[in-house]
Formats: C-alpha cells, structure tokens, sequence
C-alpha cells in the first residue's frame, strides 16, 4: 500500500479582544467607574507590572471575579463579529488566541458560540482574584508554529503588538482595527477594518 500525499490544511487563528470584543479591562473600568483600570500595556508596558497593579486595584476596591464577570457578560461582540465567526466556521477551522484569562472569556465566547480559544487563567480563591497564571510565553507565536508542525498553514488577524510575532510567523498575517502607529511599524501586514475585507482576505488563501 502506497502512503497518501500529504497535504497542508488550513487553521484561522485570531485574536480576541479589539478583533472580536471590546477591550475587557476598558470596559470594566467604564462599568466600574474605577479609571485607574484604564492602564494599558501602551502606558505600562510590562505585563506582569501592569497586572499587579490591576489585581492591587481589584483587592482595594473588593471587586469579585462574579461581578467582574457580570460586567463582561454585559458587553457584546463587536458589530459584525458573530456573523464574522460563524461564516469563518463555516468555511474552515477557527482558533482564538488570546492574552486575556479563562474566566473573562467565557461570557464573550458563549455569544459566539463558544469557539476553541487558548490564553491564560486567573487564580481565584472565594471569588477574589487573587493571582494570575500564564500557560506560556509567547503564546500566540507557538501556537501557529505547533499548528504548521501539525501541518496546518495558519491565516492569522490581530490588532497589536501582542499580536505582532504571531502574524508574522504565519503563512498569511493580517491587521484588523489596528492603530495607526502599528500599521506604520508593521507596512508588510496588510490591514483591514471591515469584517468583510478581511473574510475575502482569509478567504483568499483557504486551499
Ligand atoms: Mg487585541
């Protein structure tokens, strides 16, 4: 018996919050009124400083993950973005990859029909976040080299510079509501804003 030819299928893989959502900590500090939740990694560009401070802020104010939680379940995908992902399902395989945790994710990714994310977890104990856990450095990056391991080419969207080593390792990286200064830095990631520019995009180089 002679081996079947192989040959690369395709994966989507996407980022969440500015692709899909809207900026979760953004939009906890609006419901919350708490505008020092308004820090970003623009402002502070160390992660791991930029947590503390925010679960230093949680802590003083007594926020719980469940009302953290229900501030979340009360945003919506962006206009557009549920259509987007389901017609993306439609036509291929989809994986969000994300810096943002579990526990926030899951009452946006139930509005979307819960596709497969990977990113990161928060360590809760009696409803108080009181740590965060990262599953890996430079998430987004390795998983599109894992999924071309796996022979799969990757068509990756993003928005920031977090997202930026995972557009360009993938066969075909794309920006999505970028910012202006991310667009100069980055003039080889073709850039879109409308869902429908980027489908024909993806769909350009679905095999
Ligand atoms: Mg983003």
């Amino acid at each position: 018996m002679t081996a079947a030819a192989t040959s690369s299928q395709t994966i989507v893989t996407l980022d969440m919050e500015g692709v899909l959502v809207p900026e979760i900590w953004i939009a906890v500090a609006e419901r919350t009124g708490i505008d020092e939740l308004r820090r970003t990694t623009r402002e502070e560009p160390d992660y791991d400083v930029l947590m503390r401070y925010r679960l230093d802020i949680l802590a003083a104010h007594d926020l719980s993950l469940s009302l953290i939680q229900e501030v979340i379940a009360g945003l919506e995908p962006l206009p557009g973005a549920g259509d987007f992902v389901r017609e993306l399902r439609n036509r291929t395989q989809l994986v969000i990859l994300s810096d943002t945790f579990e526990q926030f994710a899951a009452p946006l990714m139930r509005q979307l029909d819960m596709p497969t994310i990977l990113c990161h977890r928060l360590v809760v104990n009696d409803d108080r976040i009181t740590d965060y856990e990262i599953r890996i450095d430079d998430p987004k990056r390795r998983a599109v080299k894992a999924f071309q391991g796996l022979n799969y080419k990757v068509i990756a969207a993003g928005d920031s510079y977090n997202d930026t080593t995972m557009l360009l390792a993938a066969d075909a990286g794309f920006l999505f509501h970028a910012p202006d200064n991310v667009k100069a830095e980055f003039p080889q990631l073709p850039a879109f804003d409308e869902f429908d520019d980027l489908f024909a995009a993806i769909e350009g180089h679905l095999s």
